[in-house]
């Protein structure tokens, strides 16, 4: 009976997929994304495809065999400038079986996965072509620029800034990572044409602008333009650029289109475990949420913002990213409406010894029309990044990096100190913190007025400066 029941299932499963294979999906658009050491082609379809690609050399090309599929789109308005690719050429090879052939100036590492449709987007064939030679002349922009290190220019907008100043006073290194990207376009807004990916690159690119003209400080973006970055290559990114904070960009959306407010989320230790640990279960099999796994819904915002900030503990200094992102969101509040008052946690543990302190900005409701278009100006755009660089300078003032040139000021009495913070973080204690800051515990307990030593969690405590004048 079972085997019986089996082969019927079986059969019907057969009858299902000829049935798929019999009604062949089109190949609607085609996109192309350019990162800087990729290209990524998405072919937008009406179904589900079979796939498989390969490389010819000779000249270099990729071919794309896609089984039950017809072409119902043209190649010619893809933008191949500053890609290895020359040309997109097709053949109908049989009713439903389409070949592309990409030529190619240049030979490339290919990887390819079917998406399954999400809010913005139906099923998908995604290629990603990786270029071997990093920075050979045939992807470099059409003006020959930037293969040689730049001598600085007349008088550039933005000051270049080079990498450590000798004698410990290097920069404050701020990794400025716009959220989303490329084939992830984030929350969708009502101004037409308006994603988040735009509005966050947007912001991150004004923030470094603004950085980089503080003295001391340099911003490092992590993504330059509009591609996908998958999560943990961004954190890694910022990481190799010498970080000593990450902040990360963001729009926020929600159903009700009333809602709005900007937001700063840090990391928390407290919250379930056992929650951390499906997540990262679920984290595990899906390698990345559209990097390459397939399969995997955008839809849950919640999802992606757990995501990033999961990503965020695995390197977070939880008690520096309170304390940063307490500092932004009192400055973002005195040019935004603020969602929520305090610094925002996310039920995580933190998953490894504290490396860089970690805050993700929600720069407003992408999804209020009123907030949307707000978020599209300039000058709103100016003034979200003032109020962030205010906060993270100002936590920098306070907590300056060993070996930086705002240490030296301070050692050599030049930085006007002002009063220090330390946000309590789950585990910690008065005598701890006294501890950690080198302050008699009597000393904390009065400038903060505290009656006993019961402190809580996400409490900001005032640390007295008396102590540290004392050293030389
Ligand atoms: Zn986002």
């Amino acid at each position: 009976m079972r085997i019986g029941a089996r082969f019927i299932a079986f059969g019907v499963v057969l009858a299902v997929m000829a049935a798929e294979v019999l009604a062949a999906s089109d190949v609607r658009s085609v996109r192309l994304w350019r990162a800087p050491d990729n290209t990524r082609l998405v072919f937008d379809l009406s179904g589900p495809v079979q796939h498989s690609v390969f490389t010819l050399s000779a000249p270099d090309r990729i071919v794309i065999d896609v089984s039950g599929a017809k072409l119902a789109t043209q190649f010619d308005q893809l933008a191949l400038s500053n890609t290895p690719i020359t040309g997109v050429r097709s053949a109908q090879r049989a009713p439903e079986d389409l070949r592309v052939v990409i030529d190619l100036s240049a030979p490339v590492t290919p990887k390819s996965f079917t998406l399954a449709p999400n809010q913005q987007y139906g099923h998908r064939l995604v290629v990603d072509l990786f270029d071997q030679d990093p920075g050979a002349p045939a992807i470099a922009p059409a003006a020959p620029v930037a293969t040689a290190p730049q001598a600085p220019a007349a008088a550039p907008q933005t000051p270049p800034k080079l990498t450590p100043v000798a004698g410990g006073k290097r920069d404050i290194v701020v990794a400025v990572d716009a959220g989303h990207g490329g084939e992830d376009p984030g929350a969708l807004s009502p101004v037409k044409g308006q994603f988040e990916k735009h509005v966050t690159l947007a912001i991150a690119k004004e923030l470094q602008r603004q950085i980089n003209a503080e003295k001391g400080f340099r911003a490092e973006l992590v993504r330059t333009g509009d591609y996908f970055i998958p999560l943990r290559k961004r954190t890694e990114i910022a990481r190799k650029k010498g970080a000593d904070l990450f902040v990360s960009i963001h729009a926020d959306a929600a159903p009700r289109s009333a809602a709005f407010g900007a937001s700063v989320y840090a990391l928390s230790d407290r919250g379930a475990t056992s929650e951390t640990a499906r997540w990262l279960a679920d984290a595990e099999n899906q390698s990345d949420l559209i990097g390459g796994a397939g399969n995997v819904s955008l839809d849950d915002k919640d999802r992606m913002l757990a995501g990033v900030l999961l990503d965020l503990s695995m390197t977070a200094s939880l008690s520096s990213s309170l304390n940063v992102g307490q500092k932004v969101l009192s400055h973002m509040g005195r040019i935004t409406p603020l969602h929520k008052r305090r610094v925002e946690q996310a039920g995580f543990m933190v998953l490894k010894s504290p490396d860089i302190p970690s805050i993700l900005v929600e720069t407003g409701f992408i999804s209020n029309p009123n907030e949307a278009r707000k978020l599209a100006s300039a000058s709103h755009q100016q003034a979200l990044s003032r109020s962030i660089v205010t906060g993270v300078k100002q936590f920098f003032q306070q907590n300056p990096p060993p070996g930086s040139y705002l240490a030296w000021l301070r050692d050599n009495g030049k930085l006007a100190l002002g009063p220090r913070e330390h946000v309590v973080s789950s585990g910690e204690s008065l005598a701890l913190i006294a501890q950690r800051y080198q302050v008699a515990l009597s000393a904390l307990r009065s400038a903060n007025a505290l009656r006993s030593d019961l402190i809580q969690v996400g409490q900001t405590l005032q640390i007295p400066t008396t102590a540290l004048a004392v050293q030389p």
